[in-house]
Parts: C-alpha cells; structure tokens; sequence
C-alpha cells in the first residue's frame, strides 16, 4: 500500500525528533498522556448532555501498558477517539502555529546544547519518535463503528488502513527502540521508570492513569526450603495522584502538609518561612501555592541556579521552571502555579509572550512582597533567618535595572543600628530621628564592629543620632541607588559632609585650614601622590586622621571593584584619597612643630598618619616591613 507523505513543515520537525540528541527524551510520556487526557476531557464534556456516550465520570481511564518481549508501550485512552480523516488530519500536520518557532529553536538548541527548548514547548505526539522507531496508533472515534490503524516509521511517510477495536478510544503503541550508546530505551518498558515518569510530569493529570505495577511481597512459608522468600507480585495501580496539594480545599491542608511538600518536592532540608496560597477567580483564574525558603541552596548565588515555578495548566504539567512567573529579585520563590486559562494550544507555543501568564506573575510579586512585609512585622525572627540567606538578593534588586525596582524593595531592608546593636529597617531608622536629624547616616565596613569604631561614628552618636553599619559588599550602592529615605538624605560618614558642625565650628576649622595651607601642602607631597588631598577634617573629635575619598568611587566601591576576577591591575577602578587631619589633635601640633623644625622628620610623620589613616580605614599597608622601619626610625 502506498505511504502518504508528512506535510513538509511536520516532516522536518519529525526528522528532528527522530535524529534528536535531546538529553530530556523521557518527556514524551508526558505528551502522549496529555494527549490521551485531552481526548477523555472531550467525551466526558459530550456525556454530559448525549446519553449514547454511555459512561460515566468514573469510566474514564488512561492505562499504560509495556510489553517487555515486543518491546511496545502503549497509552490507552477511552477518550473520544480519531476517525480516518482526522488521523490523516491530527497525526500528518502539525497544526499549531508554534510549529516553526519551536523547529528553529530546537535547531538552535541542538547547537548549544543546552537550553530545555522541548520541556518548555512541549511538542505533542511526535515526542514518541524520540523513544520510539514505529509507531501505531489504533483509534475508534466516538459515534463509529469502524476502527482505524495509523502506523508510521518515521519521515518516508504513514500509513492508515481499517482494523478492529472494540470500544470507542485511543491506543498509541510505540515501538521502543533498541538501545544505542548514549541511551537506554529500554528502560521505557520498565514498570519502575514509567511510575516514575508519571509521578514527575503527570501525577496531577484528573483521569487515573493505571499501570501493572510489580511488588515485591514476603511469603512466610515460601523458598524452597519453606523458611520464606520474596515473591513478585504484579497488581493493577493507580500512579497518579489526581488532586494536587494546591487544588484541595485550603481546610483540608495543613501547614504541615504542605510544608512536608514543599521540602519532598523543592529538595529542601529545612521547612520554608512562610507558604503563600493563592486562590484567584476572576477574569484571570489560578491557583498558586508558593514557598519562601530559610535558606539559599548551596548554588543559589551561582550561575547554575535556575529559578522559577513550576507551571500546571489543568494538571498537565507544561514546565517544571517559568522564570517568568517570578521576578529577578524574588528568585529564591519556589512553588507551582496552576491555571485553566493557559489553554494547552497557547502554552505549547509561546508562554513567555502570553498575557494571562504577564498578568499572574504580577499578581504573584505583590503577594511576596506583602508576605515578606507581613513577616517582618509581625515575625521578625523568621523574617530575620529569611533575611540571612537571601539579603544580598533584595539588594542585587534594589540596585539592578536601573533602580527600577527600589521603591517596591527598600521597606524590605535590614540594616544594623549601631544604637540599638539589632537589625532596623529604613523605617524604624527614620521613625526614630529626632526633629532636628537631617540625615540618615551611614557607614560601611568589614565589620559592624569596625563601622561602628570608626572616628566619624563617634561624631554622629555625640550628636544623638543612629548610624546604620553596612557590611555587604553591595550595601554602599544601595545607598546610592536610594538617595533618600522618607525625604531624609542618606549620609556616607566617611564621605559626605555629616551637616552637624555649628557655623563656628565651621569657621574655627576653616581658619585652621588658611592657617595650614603650606603645611597641608608639604604632607600631600612627602605622600607622593598617594592621596589627592590633605584637608582639616570637619569630622574628628578624638581620633587624629582619617582616610575618605572625592568623586563617585568611595573605598567600598573600590574593595568591591577590586575583588572582581579577571579585571587587569591597571584597569581597577580606584577612589580617590583624601587625608583629613584633626587640627586640634597633639598628633598634628607634632607634626607642625617637626614641620618648623625637621623637615624630613615632618615627612616621616606624614607617612605615619597616613599608615594609620588607612588601617582605620580597614585597607591593607602595602609595605608592613617598610611601615614598621618607618615608625622605629622615630623613636
Ligand atoms: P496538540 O496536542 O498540541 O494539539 P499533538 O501533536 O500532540 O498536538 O496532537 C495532535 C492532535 O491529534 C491533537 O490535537 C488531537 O486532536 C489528536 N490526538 C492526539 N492524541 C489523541 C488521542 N489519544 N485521542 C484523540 N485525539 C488525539
């Protein structure tokens, strides 16, 4: 009989299939039974108002059966079935429109390698071409009595011829290739690895799927010698679980429960900090259940770290990780979201681009935002275990895409009071200043220690007010990205002007610094060119120097530019210095006094200062030999 011939669009996407090196082949399952579910969903609608369908809702079943010996699977539907026209139709074109995209972007993926094109399209019945090299598909349509064979070995072409097939349904019979190098298809026929693929991608499809599954039973008095061995029994199962922790009645569900899924299915050890369950009907509906963890996986802040939800639509499950559904700086969100307005036609073609999946992402963003907020208020020791792992995120995300999203995540941030020696948000920071506190200050260091020893902070805290001490490597950008706070500035202690000196204080510091000038010089020069300026500070009460920077770049940033890989020496982004010396400390009458009467031992001094300037600073010296001479040679 002679083959008909694949539309040329299907024929190449087949030739892919058949020729494909895809590493994710298990997938077809999934396809296969979605499918075979799609097609029960159909009849069972019509038997609600056509009596000949003759069933009802508990006789619809999937059933998969796997023939070692033939080496055949086959997914058994009494679903509503092809007639001859709509398997030449249905199996010899590929409808959808997603088609041509999908073929590019599983060549460009066969290129790199890499990327899950197949899992996040899912491309239907010609998935069992991955496994397979024939298959049969042997289907009665419902109101026929005439059964039809499709058989197909591939891209030569397909065959349909009449058969006989007692009840109205689908059997698909894929023909399990032998197994090669690279692959072992015959785990395919193995009851094991099926339960399993069914429990991994279609535990929540609503029709049962049964399988013979094999168990292993103890028999008291069986073995040869009737002191008891393991029988194999093989028992009829239902594999999938059918109603899906997320789509049973809130009171039917504990915390417990879905805390116990949470870590089985999101390979946590520990439970999450809160569970979001979203329940939305309307124009949009879904239903969502998210988990916040306490912890970062081991490869969270690395690049192997895929983020994103898992995506059910009617309980196929159509993507194991929508980065979509999740924005950049809630990454660390996990759970699944489940809707019927994904309608399986749309979702297998381009989910990324689809509205109700825009409008459900964001829905979900203010349902984490308001969590994390209410779990701050009203749980702080969670929120603070929360906060732990995952802190450098909410900053990543403050400062990222242009500070586009800092007004939805600064209430979100923690930093440590040097008053208070705790975590404050911007909030409690702000609500705590007194009437005349223009500022919020600030101080960053290795340490919380360290910021808070720093001579400015003395300053500050002389003067009532709360410094916050910011020790992540990213903190000094996320003051910058901010700007303000509750329409208070926010204020670098070692940088910016702290706006707390009195006019004469200004002035007496300003006389001082006239009345240095040549000194200031003289030191600036004997550094040679290790700082851009030497100043009078404004800022020191007891302590004799310190080290802080002009421009954009102050030292955070430089340590952090610094610790960047793979940038040469010459091309660090550097701070410039600027020494500040308190004139009113004995350490610069010394120095003036040496200035007047030994000018090498002044330049001695100079660099003493500025060695201690830098250690203040929490910088390295670069010659601690040299700097040791140095201050030896003074004695
Ligand atoms: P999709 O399911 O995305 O439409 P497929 O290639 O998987 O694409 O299937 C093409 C069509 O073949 C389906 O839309 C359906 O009409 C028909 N079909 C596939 N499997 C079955 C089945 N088990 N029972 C009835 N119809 C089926």
């Amino acid at each position: 009989m002679a083959k008909k011939q694949f539309k040329a669009e299907s024929k190449r996407l087949l030739d892919l299939m058949i020729n494909s090196i895809y590493t994710h082949k298990e997938i077809f399952l999934r396809e296969i039974i979605s499918n075979a579910s799609d097609a029960i969903d159909k009849l069972c609608y019509r038997s609600l108002t056509d009596e000949t369908v003759g069933m009802a809702r508990e006789d619809f079943l999937i059933r998969i059966e796997a023939d070692k010996d033939a080496r055949t699977l086959t997914v058994r539907d009494n679903g509503v079935g092809m007639t001859k026209e709509e398997l030449e139709s249905n199996l010899g074109v590929i409808a959808s429109s997603g088609t041509r995209h999908f073929r590019d972007a599983l060549a460009e993926d066969e290129a790199a390698g890499d990327v899950d094109v197949i899992g996040q399209f899912g491309v239907g019945f010609y998935s069992a071409f991955m496994v397979s090299d024939k298959v049969t598909v042997i289907s009665r349509a419902f109101g026929e009595d005439q059964a039809w064979k499709w058989e197909s070995s591939g891209a030569d072409g397909y065959t349909v011829t009449a058969c006989d097939k007692d009840a109205v349904g689908t059997d698909v019979i894929m023909h399990i290739k032998p197994d090669a190098d690279q692959e072992e298809y015959s785990a395919y026929l193995e009851s094991w690895k099926l339960k399993e693929l069914v429990k991994k991608y279609s535990d929540y499809v609503r029709w049962p799927i049964h399988m013979q599954v094999e168990r292993r039973e103890w028999d008291e008095k069986g073995g040869e010698d009737g002191k008891g061995a393991y029988n194999t029994v093989v028992e009829d199962q239902v594999v999938n679980t059918m109603v899906p922790i997320w789509q049973r009645p809130r009171d039917q569900v504990s915390d417990e429960d879905c805390k116990a899924y949470y870590k089985e299915h999101f390979h946590d050890t520990a439970d999450p900090v809160s569970v979001i369950r979203v329940n939305a009907e309307g124009l949009t509906s879904y239903r969502a259940m998210l988990f916040i963890p306490s912890q970062a996986p081991y490869d969270y802040y690395t690049r192997d770290y895929q983020p994103g939800l898992q995506l059910y639509s009617s309980g196929v499950m159509i993507m194991d990780k929508c980065p979509d559904l999740v924005p950049e700086h809630f990454r660390f969100v996990r759970g699944v979201v489940d809707s019927p307005d994904l309608s399986l036609n749309i979702s297998r073609e381009l989910l990324q681009h689809d509205r109700q999946l825009k409008i459900i992402a964001g829905n979900l963003e203010k349902k984490i935002q308001s969590e994390l907020k209410r779990l701050m208020d009203e749980d702080r020791e969670k929120y603070e275990t929360f906060y732990k792992a995952f802190a450098p995120q909410l900053k990543y995300g403050v400062v990222g895409d242009y500070g586009m999203n800092k007004d939805k995540l600064q209430d979100l941030l923690l930093f440590h009071s040097a008053d208070k020696d705790k975590l404050v948000s911007l909030k409690e920071y702000a609500d705590a200043m007194g009437e005349d506190q223009k500022k919020i200050y600030y101080a960053c260091a290795e340490t919380v220690k360290r910021a808070a020893a720093l001579p400015q902070a003395e300053t500050v805290k002389a003067a009532g007010c709360d410094m916050l001490c910011l020790t992540d490597d990213v903190d000094a950008f996320v003051m910058q990205m901010l700007g303000r706070y509750a329409e208070k500035e926010f204020c670098n202690v070692t940088n910016d002007d702290l706006g707390l000196e009195s006019d004469q204080e200004k002035k007496d510091a300003e006389e001082k610094a006239e009345q240095s000038k040549e000194l200031l010089d003289f030191v600036k020069e004997s550094l040679g060119g290790a700082v851009e300026s030497v100043r009078i500070s404004h800022k020191l009460k007891s302590q004799p120097v310190f080290l802080t920077t002009e421009g954009e770049v102050t030292l955070e940033m430089e340590k952090y530019f610094q610790s960047l890989p793979g940038v040469p020496e010459t091309e660090r982004i550097k701070a410039k210095r600027v020494l500040e010396l308190n004139g009113s400390h004995p350490a610069f009458g010394a120095l003036e006094k040496a200035y007047r009467e030994d000018k090498p031992r002044a330049a001695r001094l100079a660099m003493v200062l500025l060695a201690q300037a830098q250690l203040i600073a929490g910088l390295p010296l670069d010659d601690p030999a040299a700097y040791t001479e140095l201050v030896c040679g003074l004695f």
